[in-house]
């Protein structure tokens, strides 16, 4: 068993003890010390890191039999080491556990949901509870966690033997038998935990609700404390800070605004459409009426800039309404989109057509005897609409 300096001093930063084993985890160096001040992940919360007498301990884990191990990225000199842990880290899990605590507490007293499970991520930290709640639930709970917060009550530590246990208030059942720790928000949450937590509600300096969401029958609540919510808050501000300006209006009016953008943009596009069907069709007309007559056909072979594919194809098919008339089209620039229509009565296949340009110019594609389109040519529009011709006239 190593004895758990956390336990009872969570403030404690550096520490002395013997090393008792050297032993590996998952390939790496590990070290079992006599008593620590390193927390190992367990209920919710992630391990400490820190050193050992110069080694970076790189994780802290918790085994079956009360051992902690300290995985190292080197196995330090002497059976002694002094231990420091990263206080900044562990103090931020701090706020974030502690805050938890009045969290769970609030959403327990107030509307009877209950935390079903807690977990400490790297950004932000989640409660499971046991029913869905509607925003103006989780606004009040928000609100008594942080007047908790703000009256800046004791948070003490105790141990209670199964007995005693018995007849306290805990928040939650334990699972846990023989003698518990218990966390202790005066007069607001007693609740059994391992973890580490601040002396006074005060330093977890603010709990903010990030978001809400439904989970399995109940809820999802996801959560920042202390220096968290500040970060948060800063990445708000940037955030709003410059879309308010972008836009010109009062953050309360930025959901508005964005709609009112997009409605914009979808209405921009659909003038747009119009107005290439439009345009494509009088495209497609002046290249009709100059059309190069191959004797059994009429051939308009063009190279259109600034066409797009599904543009060529409404030209193409625009053309091929002509009898006796086909269409090869380019896009520009390259590797241009091609497109090749023929009108009924014209004895072409346009994917044939297609096919044999595609293996003389290289690119990819296919269709039908009416349509075909490729894409990703590369060669010349001289020589590839030549090709096109050639290959027309000889089917012809
Ligand atoms: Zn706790």
């Amino acid at each position: 068993m190593t004895e758990r300096l956390y336990y009872h001093d969570p403030y404690s930063v550096e520490f002395e003890a013997e090393i008792v084993e050297h032993t590996t985890h998952e390939g790496k160096a590990a070290l079992v010390l006599e008593r620590t001040a390193f927390y190992p992940t367990s209920g919710g919360q992630p391990f400490d890191t820190g050193s050992l007498s110069g080694a970076r301990v790189l994780e802290v884990v918790d085994t079956d039999d009360g051992r902690i191990l300290h995985v190292v990225d080197r196995a330090p000199q002497g059976s002694r080491v002094r231990g420091t842990i990263d206080w900044d880290r562990r103090f931020d899990h701090m706020q974030q556990h502690t805050g938890q605590h009045v969290l769970s507490a609030a959403f327990d007293r107030f509307l009877t949901a209950r935390t079903e499970s807690f977990h400490l991520g790297a950004e932000y930290s989640t409660i499971d509870l046991d029913r869905e709640l509607s925003a103006a639930e989780i606004a009040r709970a928000e609100t008594e966690a942080n007047r908790v917060v703000w009256e800046d009550r004791p948070v003490t530590i105790r141990f209670a033997g199964p007995e005693e246990v018995a007849k306290l208030p805990l928040r939650k059942e334990s699972r846990r038998e023989g003698t518990l720790r218990l966390i202790d928000v005066e007069d607001f949450d007693l609740s059994a935990c391992g973890g580490t937590h601040v002396a006074r509600t005060g330093a977890i300096g603010i709990i903010a609700v990030a978001a809400t969401e439904r989970f399995r029958g109940g809820s999802r609540v996801t959560f920042l404390c202390g220096g968290r919510a500040l970060n948060g808050y800063r990445l708000l501000r940037e955030a709003v800070g410059g879309s308010v300006r972008a836009l010109s209006v009062l953050p309360a009016e930025l959901p508005a605004a964005i709609e009112r953008l997009q409605a914009d943009g979808r209405e921009t596009r659909r003038q747009i459409k119009e107005f290439q069907v439009k345009l494509a069709a009088q495209e497609a007309d002046a290249l009709a009426a100059a059309a190069e007559d191959l004797g059994s056909l009429r051939l308009v072979a063009a190279v259109l800039p600034g066409w797009d594919a599904s543009g060529l194809k409404a030209i193409a098919a625009r053309i091929a309404e002509r009898a006796g008339h086909a269409a090869v089209l380019l896009g520009d620039p390259a590797p241009a989109a091609i497109v090749i229509a023929r009108g009924t009565n014209v004895a072409v296949d346009a994917g044939a057509v297609l096919k044999a340009l595609l293996a003389r110019h290289g690119g990819k594609g296919g269709g039908r005897p009416e349509m075909a389109q490729g894409g990703g040519i590369t060669s010349a529009a001289a020589d590839v609409l030549q090709s096109a011709r050639d290959l027309l006239t000889a089917k012809a």
